[in-house]
């Protein structure tokens, strides 16, 4: 590193290191930023100008004097930068305009209409972000970026989403296609390794520094959290965790192309299936009245509350789709050693008939040794977490002091 990047990466150091000071403290003066960081005075109030010229610290009057002059107080300024969060989901895009606190300030929902195709789709996103960087009125300027979740694999590489099932994408271009329109960083990533970034900052993960977030939907993922940062793998492509087989001689195919996959088993769109399956063959169930008698509206929703009325076709086919998700969690308990495990995704809405399964399961199959101490626990922002997730993107961004704040970006910033 020459000394110029070297004098500006020890400056961005600091810099981190004093905003933090002050986001941890309701106020603080900058000759106690000085005295708990072991900075120099001059050098702690330059840091402290720039941030002030950024937005994102404000100086509040004078506090309490210790004999002297009054120091000057500041604090952390959640409301002169912003952030766009959106959840690319199959049936909904969802978005939400959040301040530096992650607090929702606005929120659109569309419907995705998936069939309109990967322009139509994006288009939809496009009006979404619009909307609500309209609310931001004469700030519009200071907003930071999007962040998105998006279902499917990510090649971070090359920055693109390589395959996505459930879209019918392949090698789709989404920054390269909504950039030039926005002229705004945007960040996205696959859909369960976002809510575990979610939780990481604003949920679980402050409790926790090694820890799986599992979205049971109408796929299945995981997000792997280990020591605080989130595993990648060689392209961006870890935490397949839906396409893993249980069943060899499996006859139910998944959207992967492979036959017993976990998703194929246990995801929202496996339950109704077998559900679906059970009663083509003549079973007699509660299900067929909750349908009016269409299997072809049958929900894994309908079927978790089924069994919950003691409906035993839909009790065995839930039982048994919770219990294949209790092995593969058990499985992930023994390679990764995590302190807890948090399930999210539309089927967690089914409550403790999913948790009790998952739970016993666990305690029958992984070593007790590395799981007696592990939680499962659903997600902290249940239909909100992947959305939460997609926020987090741009704020450890703008927090890490990884690119400025309330300016304008030409060019896509590439994933790290
Ligand atoms: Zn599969």
């Amino acid at each position: 590193m020459s000394p110029i990047a070297s004098a500006k990466y020890i400056l961005k150091l600091n810099t981190r290191k004093v905003l933090k000071l002050i986001r941890d403290n309701a106020t603080i003066s900058r000759a106690d930023i000085s005295k708990l960081s072991g900075l120099s005075a001059p050098t702690v109030s330059r840091i402290v100008d720039n941030l002030i010229k950024e937005g994102l610290v404000e100086e509040i009057g004078a506090g309490i004097s210790n004999g002297g002059r009054r120091p000057n107080l500041l604090r952390f300024c959640p409301n002169n930068n912003f952030i766009i969060g959106i959840d690319l989901g199959t049936t909904h895009i969802y978005g939400v305009l959040a301040n530096l606190e992650a607090e929702i300030i606005a929120e659109e929902k569309i419907p995705t209409e998936v069939e309109s195709g990967f322009y139509g789709v994006m288009d939809r996103t496009f009006t979404v972000i619009e909307k609500l960087r309209a609310q931001l009125g004469k700030k519009q300027n200071h907003l930071n970026g999007i962040g998105m979740a998006v279902a499917g694999l990510i090649n971070k590489k090359r920055n693109i989403v390589e395959f996505s099932p459930n879209f019918h994408w392949h090698d789709a271009d989404i920054a390269g296609y909504l950039l030039p329109k926005l002229n705004l960083p945007i960040f996205f990533d696959n859909v369960t390794r976002v809510m575990a970034l979610g939780e990481l900052y604003y949920g679980v993960g402050k409790k926790y520094r090694n820890f799986i977030c599992v979205n049971v939907g109408y796929g299945i993922g995981a997000g792997i959290i280990i020591n605080g940062q989130p595993l990648l793998g060689t392209h961006g492509m870890a935490g397949e965790f839906g396409h893993i087989t249980l069943e060899k001689d499996s006859k139910i195919q998944c959207y992967c192309g492979n036959f017993g996959c976990l998703e194929a088993l246990s995801s929202g769109s496996g339950i109704a299936r077998a559900a679906r399956l059970e009663l083509e063959n003549g079973a007699k169930s509660i299900l067929l009245e909750m349908c009016d008698n269409n299997l072809d509206n049958l929900t894994a929703e309908m079927v978790a509350n089924a069994a919950k009325k003691g409906d035993i076709l839909a009790w065995n086919v839930f039982h048994k789709a919770a219990e294949y998700l209790g092995i593969g969690i058990s499985a992930l308990i023994n390679l990764f050693n995590p302190e807890a495990i948090v399930i999210g995704g539309g089927v967690t809405q089914a409550g403790d008939i999913l948790f009790d399964t998952v739970r016993s399961t666990v305690k029958a199959r992984a070593l007790s040794r590395i799981s007696r101490e592990v939680e499962i626990l659903p997600a902290t922002f249940g239909p909100k977490a992947a959305v939460m997730g997609a926020v987090s993107l741009i704020m450890q961004k703008v927090l890490n002091l990884d690119y400025k704040t309330g300016s304008k970006f030409g060019e896509s910033a590439p994933l790290a």
